[in-house]
């Protein structure tokens, strides 16, 4: 069988020279792993989510380009500047992009079905990934008609909060 790969001297580069996949079918047997760990937060997504359990949408501003993340930055990913000025933005803001969930699948935090969109929050310059509810999803065609990509949302709390992200159970259409 010809080489797989062909690596440079300094092992930087590989090369695919050839690749064919066996013929041989292998027996395999199913394992799911998990793999639950801690992620450290670092002070910034600290104070955000602190904010949450407050009640509050933090953002940082960029003191260069002054465009106001969500959830917010350690630094701009435009300019590379620190964002070191904390903004609460408003809780309402317009969908960009929506995509009804009917599918169920491993892993998912949320029994379908359910929507999750691209939130701009007013006063951000970016959008929010969260969960759209509040309203019967069970019919498509009933969502297609009350989700449109300017739609109004504001959020909704969770009636306990814990510091993350879930402290906002969803945005409702206003
Ligand atoms: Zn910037």
């Amino acid at each position: 069988m010809a080489e797989k790969y062909k690596v440079d001297k300094d092992l930087v580069r590989m090369e695919i020279v050839d690749f064919t996949f066996p013929e041989k079918e292998y027996r395999t047997s199913r394992h799911d792993t998990v793999l639950p760990y801690n992620w450290a937060l670092g002070p910034t997504w600290t104070r955000f989510f602190d904010g949450l359990k407050e009640g509050k949408i933090l953002g940082t501003r960029c003191k260069k380009c002054n465009k106001v993340l969500v959830p917010a930055r350690t630094f701009c990913p435009i300019c590379y500047e620190d964002m070191q000025e904390w903004i609460e933005l408003p809780q309402e803001g317009s969908i960009e992009t929506w995509c009804l969930v009917n599918y169920k699948y491993y892993g998912q935090v949320k029994e379908p079905p359910y929507i999750i969109a691209q939130i701009h929050l007013d006063k951000a310059d970016c959008s929010l990934t969260h969960f759209i509810g509040g309203f019967n999803l069970s019919d498509p065609d009933k969502v297609r008609g009350k989700m449109k990509t300017v739609s109004r949302v504001k959020a909704v709390w969770s009636k306990e909060k814990h510091g993350d992200i879930y402290d906002i159970a969803h945005f409702k259409p206003v």
